[in-house]
């Protein structure tokens, strides 16, 4: 592979031109293991970025693929429609709590854009033309398009040199009342104050429900999301669930909201959406939200990529959800429970490093965990470390962390464990 030409003129995401960190070149892939052309085989311990959770090269989603593809790989969604997009809607709105209409696209950030314009549509819609902006807690991360960066924590989403071009967003401070620690209701103190003071400017309240994922791997109280919850409803505003990172099983629940027992009034989902294999999203709203758009002054809902609804995107999806909910889920134990023994084990085998004179905190919450450093690690050097020790696992800043596959067995992922603490030891040395 020229990996030299690839260093000379392809970016990767967050990372430089000039002196970029190194890339290893893979070959193929199957199941949890990453082969690289140099002959190591790497666990996987990213799922891709929590999106190939059935596992690489699954042949259920490859025999969905193969077999949509000699039908047809697109037709444009204007006008026409498909049964791979009806038969995905159907099962998208059974699964997800309130949701009755869904609109496809074809990434998570431009789903978040979609959900933004949603709301701010809807409340121009039915009057409240002063409603217009959006609020949300910081340490959030919503993607990388121009109006899902405005909502990104403006430090950690590396976002601050664009801040003047941005729309001004409302931040208040990220939740601190961890998942699962004893509530306190300040909690929700700068919230309410916010709500008080510019409810009526604003058309929502964005977040990731439970875990903040790319923005900090933070998981924080459910009472948390309740409060933000009523807050909406009390005065008039909406609640967006960004569920592209937690949705389909990853935090111990389908969708994180239900941690909660929240109902959101626009959710947006994607990554595991199609396990890995296709660029894909959804955000989907309540009947209210629909109509409400439907009834202003532009009579619809105005936006409409190309790929709208793409058939094969579809067909991986309704494979991928099937894999998901299907009881056996290759070990007979039915999704939920598979994901409680991926965090048991995560559990068990993370628990020591909090002894580590190098971390600070270690977190699990269903198929995640994580080892909070105390100081941002060199991922370069960590890297080779991970590699040398048969995994791949990518860290940011303090974070390592683990998302591991869904078909992950019990070994395999202790031997992942094995290999993120080997990094840690090197941590301790250096
Ligand atoms: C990854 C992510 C996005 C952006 O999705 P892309 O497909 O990368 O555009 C948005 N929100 C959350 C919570 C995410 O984790």
């Amino acid at each position: 592979m020229d990996v030299k030409y690839d260093l000379e003129h392809i970016w990767h995401p967050y990372t430089s031109a000039i002196n970029p960190l190194p890339c290893y070149p893979v070959a193929s892939a199957e199941g949890v293991y990453i082969n690289l052309e140099t002959g190591e085989k790497l666990i996987d311990g990213m799922s891709s970025w929590w999106c190939a959770v059935h596992g690489y090269n699954n042949p259920v989603i490859n025999a969905a693929m193969e077999s949509q593809m000699h039908k047809m790989s697109h037709v444009m969604f204007g006008g026409l429609t498909h049964e791979p997009a009806i038969e995905l809607a159907k099962k998208l709105i059974g699964m997800a709590p309130g949701q009755e209409w869904v609109f496809f696209s074809d990434s998570g950030s431009v789903a978040v854009e979609v959900a933004l314009k949603m709301a701010i549509q809807y409340q121009y819609s039915i009057g409240k033309k002063e409603r217009c902006q959006i609020a949300t807690i910081r340490s959030g991360y919503h993607g990388d398009t121009w109006h899902a960066m405005s909502v990104c924590d403006p430090v950690t989403g590396m976002h601050s040199m664009f801040q003047k071009q941005l729309p001004i967003q409302h931040f208040v401070p990220a939740p601190q009342v961890p998942f699962g620690g004893e509530w306190h209701d300040e909690d929700l103190e700068p919230m309410r104050k916010l709500v008080e003071e510019h409810g009526k400017e604003l058309a929502a309240i964005i977040l990731e429900p439970i875990v903040q994922g790319a923005g900090g791997m933070r998981f924080y109280h459910k009472e948390y999301l309740k409060g933000v919850s009523k807050l909406c409803k009390e005065n008039g505003l909406l609640l967006i669930a960004d569920e592209i990172a937690t949705g389909f099983g990853r935090s111990g629940e389908m969708f994180a909201c239900e941690h909660a027992g929240v109902v959101p009034d626009i959710m947006c989902v994607g990554k595991a959406l199609t396990a890995g294999y296709m660029s894909f999203a959804a955000t989907m709203c309540n009947q209210e939200v629909a109509e409400g758009i439907s009834k202003g002054e532009a009579k619809c809902f105005m936006h409409g990529p190309t790929f709208m609804g793409n058939p094969m995107a579809c067909a991986i999806a309704n494979a991928s959800l099937d894999l998901l909910t299907s009881n056996d889920y290759g070990n007979g134990l039915g999704w939920q429970r598979n994901i409680f023994r991926i965090e048991r084990i995560l559990a068990r085998e993370l628990a020591p490093l909090r002894e580590s004179a190098v971390v600070n905190d270690v977190r699990v919450l269903g198929a995640i965990g994580v080892v909070e450093t105390k100081y941002p690690v060199n991922v370069g050097e960590i890297q080779k470390v991970f590699v040398k020790h048969g995994v791949w696992i990518r860290p940011f800043g303090k974070l390592v962390y683990v998302m591991p596959q869904y078909i992950i067995t019990d070994e395999q992922l202790v031997a992942l464990c094995d290999g993120l603490k080997a990094g840690i030891r090197y941590l301790e040395q250096v």
